[in-house]
């Protein structure tokens, strides 16, 4: 039994969960809580855009010129512009509407698509935001665990190149929710955590 933990190793990737800032991380891509739009907004998405500068939208332009709006549960690629990563991975998250409109499939995709798009660009390394649990309402203790499942899902996967995500969490209660949800679904999956 571990108290609380922070990391958990699934063979030869680890998932870590912090307490901070997204647009500081130096991994391969950040992830964007964005919206179909692309255009940018509040949240994590205007502190990105802000930290990354013109280019990011820019590109996120051009993709809706080529595709139309993002829909839910899918995820796009642009540079990191200004960001110390490389990439942004932009992906749209469900608003919460009570939990019977798929919201759980479409989070679990949120992730899983981005992590996918990761892959084939053969990154090593990924930073998570809460998607979702801010502006659009999905309750926390809900979406970490149906985040944290969904990651140790697709690094078990023996073909991904990624050898490590991070969760970034901005407050102390989202924090508090992803290590519960960590230590419970590690210990369920028989996982080594520290
Ligand atoms: P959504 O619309 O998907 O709910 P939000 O940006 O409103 O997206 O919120 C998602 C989560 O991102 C919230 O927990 C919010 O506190 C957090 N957040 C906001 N700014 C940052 C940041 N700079 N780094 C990491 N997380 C952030």
């Amino acid at each position: 039994m571990v108290n609380q933990a922070t990391e958990v190793t699934i063979n030869q990737a680890k998932l870590r969960i912090i307490q901070g800032d997204i647009t500081r991380q130096g991994t391969d891509a950040i992830v964007n809580a964005a919206n179909s739009s692309l255009m940018g907004g509040g949240g994590v998405d205007g502190a990105i855009h802000r930290a990354g500068g013109p280019a990011i939208l820019d590109e996120c332009k051009q993709i809706v010129a080529r595709q139309g709006q993002l829909p839910t549960g899918k995820a796009v690629i642009t540079t990191g512009g200004n960001l110390k990563a490389k990439y942004v991975i932009h992906t749209v998250g469900p608003i919460w509407h009570g939990g019977n409109k798929g919201e759980p499939e479409l989070l679990a995709s949120a992730y899983k698509e981005s992590l996918k798009l990761a892959a084939e660009n053969n990154l090593n390394s990924i930073a998570f935001p809460s998607i979702s649990t801010g502006a659009y309402g999905y309750p926390v203790s809900q979406a970490s665990k149906i985040a944290i499942n969904a990651v140790i899902t697709l690094l078990s996967h023996s073909t991904t190149s990624l050898r490590e995500a991070v969760f970034v969490l901005f407050d102390s209660q989202t924090f508090a929710a992803y290590a519960s949800a960590l230590t419970d679904i590690g210990e369920e999956r028989g996982l080594p955590l520290s």
